[in-house]
């Protein structure tokens, strides 16, 4: 592949079609957003597009001429030297999959960050449409302002990360709707020829108001909406969301176990509940030790040592921050008498079988709230500190972005504390963080094969096996491993990488399979002569010809072999 140089013979003619305060710019900043990745992927330098998102004088965005324009001139050069291809992104956040890199070093990046509208569908069925660069705080502060009762779908990834771009990677999070394109109704794209998508629904509607499109997700015909994700065939410009209403009542519940035998106790509860309260209860994380001892406390160790902690510091650590050996999170939803009578089942099902059991709207909760705010601040910092994380948590599941996951992407980062008082960016940090995010079948004997299959691996390469798993339905559970490394060092970022592929390898020979991929794994281990990448790639084809859009992505193609 070919990197990309500081010369870009096709300048001029791409800043003859930008609209003032769109730029191009080359960045070489090795520690800025676009070099800048968590994965230790080395680039040189990137050109950037990053569109104003401003809008004319009638309130027409400036975008719509300059995507089209800009694809038109990619495809036009596409068998002369001055070639280039584009990689959108939104804001460019995907640490751990590749962050803001495009698979092809020499793309140039179509920076949609400024792309900032969001538009109220109906306020009463919660339908919005939102731009690319709608971040999940500003989506959060839009519907503060207008008193609009809804949740974000937020993710672990907070408050500086695309809603738009999430759905688009087929991310995830905890709050009811948590398949975040699943929650995606609507989408508008333009494809890589130029043309610009609407569904067909969205074509037939002759209301002028085209709101119809944005209430079906299915379509009419061949559902194509979805070929958007996970992809490079189009960019997309702006989504309709389907958020969920604030709950009249809400209660977080904290289960916790105190023994390692216990996992799957922890297991059969959490299934139980997620089939039997479905609606009420919204996604489920079970996490184990380490994992909850990452993101509350600072690595016993210090973050430059290559090593694990000892089985003595974690049961050291989680005596004294009294972390539970597995931790099961989730939260009820619903009107008053149902998140009730919800507790009455949580209590039931796990009566006998816990360490300890905590409600986030709890006498226990509410008690220590009140005890410690009469207190000096300087008194009781351990409990003062649980309840932070607590009230971090429950936020979240309420659908208010914070920065509560970010501190375990600095575990092994030897240059930065996480510091919650400012806004964190684990790549521009220099965080080293890779994901090993598999499906695994939700029943206690694959999930703690899989628990082993973690414990055993991980180590080896000096990593840390921090486990969750989170709830997608009652029959599907992700895991997130984080691969949190040294970054600075190529040696270890060389041992990180080994251990994700000795991971992914070993893990699929008894069915844990990645539901996400960075960018290396893509390359590795897409089978392009496999009749289903086949058929994506014949996709890509008819609609990419000259493959000007994220070559590479989920493809298996790269730019060259176009
Ligand atoms: C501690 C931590 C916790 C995390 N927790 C979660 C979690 O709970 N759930 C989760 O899903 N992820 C999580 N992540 C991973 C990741 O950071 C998020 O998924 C993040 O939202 C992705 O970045 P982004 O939104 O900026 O997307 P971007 O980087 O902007 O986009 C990702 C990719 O989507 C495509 N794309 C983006 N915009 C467009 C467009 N307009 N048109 C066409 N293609 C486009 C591009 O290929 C791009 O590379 C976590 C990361 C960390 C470090």
């Amino acid at each position: 592949m070919v990197a990309a140089t500081q010369h870009l013979p096709v300048a001029e003619q791409l800043k003859a079609v930008l609209a003032p305060g769109s730029e191009l710019f080359y960045s070489a900043e090795q520690h800025g957003h676009y070099l800048a990745s968590c994965e230790g992927y080395e680039r040189s330098g990137v050109w950037v597009v990053r569109l104003s998102g401003r809008c004319d004088d009638n309130g027409q965005p400036f975008y719509l001429q300059e995507i089209p324009a800009i694809l038109a001139l990619a495809n036009q050069v596409h068998q002369s030297p001055q070639r280039f291809t584009l990689h959108p992104i939104s804001t460019g956040n995907n640490w751990g999959y590749g962050s803001a890199l495009a698979a092809d070093p020499s793309a140039i990046i179509l920076d949609l960050s400024l792309l900032t509208r969001i538009r109220v569908d109906d306020a009463d069925l919660g339908l919005f449409t939102l731009e690319p660069g709608v971040t999940q705080q500003m989506l959060r502060d839009y519907l503060d302002q207008h008193r609009l009762p809804y949740m974000v779908p937020v993710t672990g990834a907070g408050p500086s990360c695309s809603v738009l771009a999430n759905a688009l990677e087929r991310g995830y999070g905890i709050t009811p709707y948590t398949d975040h394109f699943g929650a995606v109704n609507a989408l508008k794209a333009f494809l890589p020829d130029g043309s610009r998508y609407q569904s067909a629904i969205s074509q037939l509607d002759q209301s002028g108001q085209d709101l119809i499109d944005k209430t079906f997700k299915w379509k009419l015909g061949p559902y194509l909406d979805g070929l958007f994700t996970q992809s490079g065939i189009g960019v997309v410009t702006e989504v309709t969301v389907r958020l969920k209403k604030n709950p009249p009542a809400f209660d977080s519940f904290y289960l916790q176990f105190a023994a390692d035998e216990d996992f799957e106790s922890a297991v059969i509860i959490a299934r139980e509940l997620l089939q039997r309260l479905e609606g009420v209860v919204g996604s489920i994380n079970i996490m184990d030790k380490r994992r909850v001892l990452s993101m509350m406390v600072a690595n016993p160790n210090g973050a430059a040592a290559h090593q694990i902690m000892s089985a003595e510091q974690v049961e050291a650590l989680g005596k004294k921050h009294d972390v539970p050996a597995w931790t099961v999170i989730g939260t009820l939803y619903g009107e008053p008498e149902v998140v009730k009578a919800g507790r009455v089942i949580v209590n039931r099902l796990s009566a006998g079988k816990l360490k300890r059991k905590i409600y986030s709207n709890g006498w226990l909760v509410r008690f220590g709230k009140l005890a410690l705010s009469l207190l000096p601040g300087h008194l009781l910092q351990e409990p003062r500190k649980m309840l932070q994380s607590l009230d971090s948590g429950t936020a979240i599941m309420q659908g208010t972005p914070n920065q509560v996951a970010l501190p375990l992407a600095f575990w092994r980062n030897a240059t930065l504390n996480a510091d919650p008082s400012r806004m964190m960016d684990p790549a521009r940090d220099h965080c080293g963080l890779l994901w090993y995010a598999p499906l695994v079948h939700f029943q206690p004997a694959s999930m703690r094969a899989f628990v082993e299959h973690v414990r055993a691996v991980a180590p080896k390469y000096g990593i840390e096996p921090m486990i969750t798993f989170t709830s997608l339905r009652h029959d599907t559970v992700d895991s997130t491993i984080p691969i949190v490394f040294d970054r600075s060092k190529p040696e270890l970022v060389r041992q990180a990488t080994e251990c994700l592929q000795t991971l992914v390898r070993q893990g699929l020979k008894q069915g844990f399979v990645p539901y996400r991929l960075n960018l290396q794994q893509q390359n590795e281990l897409i089978d392009k002569a496999a009749v289903c990448w086949q058929a994506g790639n014949t996709v890509k084809q008819a609609l990419d010809p000259y493959q000007i859009l994220s070559p590479g992505r989920y493809s298996g193609i790269t730019a060259k072999e176009r």
